[in-house]
């Protein structure tokens, strides 16, 4: 297809190393996306992400659609022009945020839910998300589909499972190249639903296969086992996306059983609250052993940050609650997601997957 293409070129076990192509440019996978909600990566500009090594990160159709709306993404030509990101975005179709508001109304037509801004009844629809995400001008767009939550009863999960079957045939109906889109799979922790779900959303061509739904409270175990049903169904030649997998132990996992890309708000996020990530574990810089220290946040590390001040200035920043102090962090834990997988990658091409994963997994557990 124009404009969009995916190659594994190694496979280690199950773990792939691959290529994506789109029309804002290449990245290798596994990948690490990421996330700006609000057409910004918190706290980092655009030349912040890319000297970290980011070349696609996510936005949100459903926060961009109600703010700043659709005029003003137009006026700029869409979303790349709007926010100066020149490389690869994908767009999650709102499924994810809209179901965990109130609701007024679900049907197979669409929902109406009450806007977290102001309380006024909004109308979304995979017809809407697709024009939305159309207007956005992602790379990657997301089917509109109906995620619940890891407590629903099997007979919710069932009629969600149906409906994100519905909602998937018209997305498709509704985007074409040299945008891609991407199909999601719910069926919460049910095995045959994930199963079902799984045969349904493959049976329609879409440019790569996500699994949704995950990740959101339910124990390890059953998010490693549902994936695995997952992964078992979906096809060699397409990526798998794991949507909202960001803490490095839970990548190495999934990358392990066949996974391609990541996004969450994980590192950034930890980032604010003083939290590192580094080769040698987590550390939080508010912690009063750092209040001397002259040594870098990660000696293994080459961002800015680690390059240039001791974590004895970092730990000065948080106390006295500087947003630099945010801001160095968040440049470093993305520095560090972005070499993580980078060195994943290479694992993979060396045929030593295996030996990183033992290696890290509980150094970052
Ligand atoms: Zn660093």
């Amino acid at each position: 297809m124009a404009g969009f293409e995916f190659e594994v070129y190694k496979q280690d076990g199950r773990a792939r190393y691959g290529k994506v192509k789109t029309v804002h440019g290449e990245f290798e996978t596994p990948i690490f996306m990421p996330v700006g909600t609000n057409a910004n990566v918190k706290l980092m500009r655009p030349r912040d992400l890319e000297e970290a090594g980011a070349r696609i990160i996510l936005s949100n159709t459903f926060h961009l659609y109600l703010k700043p709306g659709m005029e003003i993404i137009s006026l700029h030509g869409g979303l790349h022009n709007f926010m100066k990101w020149p490389h690869s975005i994908l767009t999650d179709s709102g499924g994810f945020q809209i179901f965990s508001l109130p609701l007024f109304k679900v049907d197979d037509e669409g929902v109406a839910f009450k806007s977290p801004l102001d309380g006024s009844r909004v109308y979304m629809s995979p017809k809407i998300s697709m024009e939305v995400q159309k207007i956005l001008g992602s790379d990657i767009v997301m089917a509109f589909d109906q995620c619940i939550h890891p407590d629903a009863s099997y007979e919710e999960t069932e009629e969600a499972v149906e409906r994100t079957f519905k909602w998937a045939k018209i997305s498709r109906e509704n985007i074409s190249p040299p945008q891609a889109l991407f199909g999601i799979v719910q069926g919460g922790v049910f095995e045959d639903l994930r199963k079902k779900s799984t045969e349904q959303i493959t049976s329609i061509d879409f440019e790569g296969y996500a699994i949704g739904g995950l990740s959101v409270g339910e124990p390890r175990n059953v998010t490693l086992a549902m994936t695995k049903v997952v992964v078992d169904g979906l096809p060699e030649d397409k990526p798998r996306y794991f949507m909202g997998a960001g803490s490095p132990e839970l990548i190495l996992e999934l990358v392990e059983m066949g996974v391609d890309m990541f996004d969450s708000v994980f590192p950034t996020r930890l980032a604010r609250h003083g939290a590192a990530l580094t080769w040698n574990g987590r550390i939080n810089i508010r912690s009063a052993r750092y209040k001397k220290d002259l040594s870098p946040l990660d000696e293994n590390c080459s961002c800015y940050t680690c390059t240039t001040f001791t974590k004895s200035y970092l730990h000065h920043l948080f106390s006295r609650k500087e947003t630099l102090g945010q801001i160095l962090l968040t440049i470093h834990n993305i520095t560090f997601m972005m070499k993580l997988m980078e060195r994943l990658r290479e694992s993979i091409k060396e045929g030593e997957f295996k030996e990183f994963k033992d290696k890290y997994i509980n150094i970052f557990s």
